[in-house]
């Protein structure tokens, strides 16, 4: 019998990648013993407001930002599905390429679970996986754990809440100091941010 295969799963828009999605999949990694961690770069974020970066050029930075970790991978997904993108869906779809021999677990921001209750079919997505809830410094505790009991009353799953190491960096944030000039260096790898400049992204 083959060992099952544990994969973790880090979605996100990654407008830009940064090392707060870095230094989460890699300690989601080691504290859960993951196999691998396959970065899923978004379609089309239904619940964006601001004008997302084309898909292909979010994925050309991922793919560059986990270049030097041999346990990250880059997955087109969702990026080539066609219309809006549900997590649902994209967990079926690791599970037919992936086969039944692994266990996934998705990785995300502890806000994510807090609003988890709203996703589509969230009693399948809860099936399908084990999330992994990344809390950033200063984070309210007792509003994710409030979350976690209620989505075990719920639907009988566990959330893993995990506490990341002191890196309170957004894509948001990254993006603004581009529009007005400032400094991205040591926020983002540096193959990154050269993309960024070659590209004029969020200028
Ligand atoms: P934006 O500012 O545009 O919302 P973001 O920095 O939050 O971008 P996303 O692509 O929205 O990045 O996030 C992808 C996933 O990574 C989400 O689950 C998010 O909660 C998580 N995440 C983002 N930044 C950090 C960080 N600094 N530390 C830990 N997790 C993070
Ligand atoms: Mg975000």
């Amino acid at each position: 019998m083959s060992k099952i295969k544990r994969v973790g799963i880090m979605g996100g828009t990654f407008d830009p990648i940064h090392y707060g999605h870095l230094v989460t999949a890699e300690a989601a990694r080691t504290e859960f013993q993951l196999d691998k961690v396959i970065f899923t770069p978004t379609g089309n974020p239904p619940h964006k407001r601001y004008p997302v970066t084309p898909a292909e050029q979010r994925y050309l930075m991922t793919v560059l930002a986990i270049n030097d970790n041999p346990y990250f991978e880059v997955s087109r997904m969702e990026i080539d599905r066609p219309g809006l993108t549900y997590t649902v869906d994209t967990l079926e779809s690791f599970y037919k390429e992936l086969g039944n021999d692994v266990r996934l677990f998705f990785i995300s921001g502890a806000d994510a679970v807090l609003d988890i209750l709203t996703w589509k079919d969230v009693d399948r997505v809860l099936s399908y996986c084990t999330f992994i809830a990344a809390t950033r410094p200063g984070y309210p505790m007792d509003k994710l754990n409030q979350k976690i009991s209620q989505l075990k009353e719920l639907y009988g799953r566990e959330v893993y809440p995990m506490k990341v190491t002191g890196l309170d960096i957004s894509s948001t944030d990254i993006r603004r100091r581009v529009k007005e000039g400032l400094s991205i260096k040591y926020l983002l790898p540096p193959s990154v941010e050269v993309f960024i400049q070659k590209n004029n992204l969020y200028r």
